[in-house]
């Protein structure tokens, strides 16, 4: 079946929008995905006929509302291949997913334990590790990165030793793109006994990830990156390893009896599920891996690799270029910068045109360092996105180099 992108495109209401008097092109695909109407179906159809609160009511909306979030856990569960469905606990995203297990780990680590996170980390998979080592006086290794945008293999192999408990990576770079060998990276770190903590955002939104198949202790993601809504994620932990973690949050839902002498806690999945959860966000999650199953993971990584490639031929052509983890295995993302460009400036004028892209650090300041440079412009693309819309860029692109030098 051929991969039909007109079809796609009118499944999504926001790329019919006007900006600044053009028809929209969004290029900002890894900061947040846009929701197709299904997914806004499923939110609107939860408010307008089973809103109610979950695992708590004996009354048909709350046994409803109940089945409805459980039935996405075992969505989520089923599509990344979890074993137990109690293995997929509901964060409000990738951040408070991490930050729930480097809070559970305070309690472990010992001083002189090590940690390894990698240069290319987001910002939310490296501030948490360095709030976890200042109160448990572990220390925190840097896993180096190399000018091509890879990962330094040889020197994370010399980082690991018996001291290293915990390893931090993302399974692809936010701010280039860079698919990371996550599979070595994790069979590594068992070998000497440590754990390993994935950050999947920008990888299950182009491929089909199988935590079973990859061994990973810990993998998190968020919705909004997989045409879900903002505010709901993943944190998928062993059911070994979530037993022996603490609570992340004290309140209703995660208990199984309180009294003021001492409280016991509920069983996983809810020991780590305190209050209210985002419910509608829970289902509209599974309704958004519904859709994007329904168009088929493969056949979007192979449409995506077609935008990608089309899309650095195009801008190799542009005076000044540089592109960034260009030759390395990367999804359709693109940072680059322009010779004597601001990367602020190329990005105001390019939305004046009603192109959406990112520009800055990404959320990634260390690959901002390594390359010295303030920041990078970021296309990142998505399988409703089109070549018509890259050429439209490559013009703007042009245009912003006329009048900037
Ligand atoms: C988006 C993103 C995050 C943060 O996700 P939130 O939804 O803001 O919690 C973390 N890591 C990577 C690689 C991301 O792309």
């Amino acid at each position: 079946m051929a991969f039909d992108v007109q079809k796609i495109r009118q499944d999504f209401p926001i790329l019919h929008r006007q900006v600044n008097g053009q028809e929209l092109v969004y290029f900002d695909n890894a900061a947040t995905a846009q929701t197709p109407q299904p997914v806004i179906d499923a939110i609107v159809d939860y408010y307008s006929t089973t809103n109610a609160n979950i695992h708590r009511g004996v009354h048909a909306l709350s046994q409803e509302a109940t089945e409805a979030y459980e039935a996405a856990r075992q969505k989520i569960q089923k599509h990344f291949n979890a074993v137990h469905p109690y293995e997929i606990i509901l964060t409000s995203g990738t951040t408070e997913a991490i930050n729930c297990i480097a809070s559970g780990y305070a309690s472990i680590l010992q001083p002189g334990d090590e940690v390894i996170v990698s240069a290319m980390e987001h910002h939310s998979n490296i501030v948490p590790w360095q709030m976890l080592c200042e109160k448990t006086g572990a220390q925190l290794k840097v896993l180096p990165m190399l000018q091509n945008g890879t990962l330094d293999m040889e020197a994370y192999a010399q980082l690991l030793n018996a001291r290293t408990q915990l390893v931090f990576v993302n399974h692809v770079s936010n701010a280039l793109g860079t698919v990371n060998p996550v599979a070595s990276i994790i069979s590594q770190a068992h070998a000497v006994g440590a754990k390993v903590l994935i950050d999947g955002a920008q990888a299950t939104p182009h491929y089909k990830v199988d935590v079973q198949a990859l061994a990973a202790d810990f993998y998190v993601t968020s919705a909004h990156k997989i045409c879900g809504p903002t505010g709901v994620g993943m944190l998928y932990g062993k059911a070994e390893h979530l037993r022996e973690l603490p609570p992340y949050q004290g309140g209703g839902e995660m208990i199984a009896e309180v009294t003021f002498e001492k409280t016991t806690y509920a069983d996983l999945p809810h020991k780590f599920e305190a209050g209210t959860p985002n419910i509608a966000g829970g289902i509209a999650f599974g309704a958004a891996l519904d859709y994007v199953n329904s168009i088929g993971l493969e056949a979007i990584a192979t449409y995506e690799a077609s935008l990608l490639a089309y899309a650095t031929a195009a801008l190799e052509q542009l005076p000044g270029i540089t592109i960034y983890a260009k030759d390395v295995e990367k999804v359709a993302v693109l940072s680059f910068n322009i010779e004597g460009l601001h990367p602020y400036d190329v990005g105001s004028i390019l939305d004046k045109m009603g192109i959406a892209v990112r520009t800055g650090h990404h959320c990634a300041q260390p690959i901002m360092d390594y390359y010295e440079i303030p920041g990078t412009i970021r296309a990142s693309f998505s399988f409703y996105n089109t070549k018509e819309e890259i050429d439209r860029m490559v013009e703007a692109l042009k245009k912003a180099i006329t009048m900037l030098q």
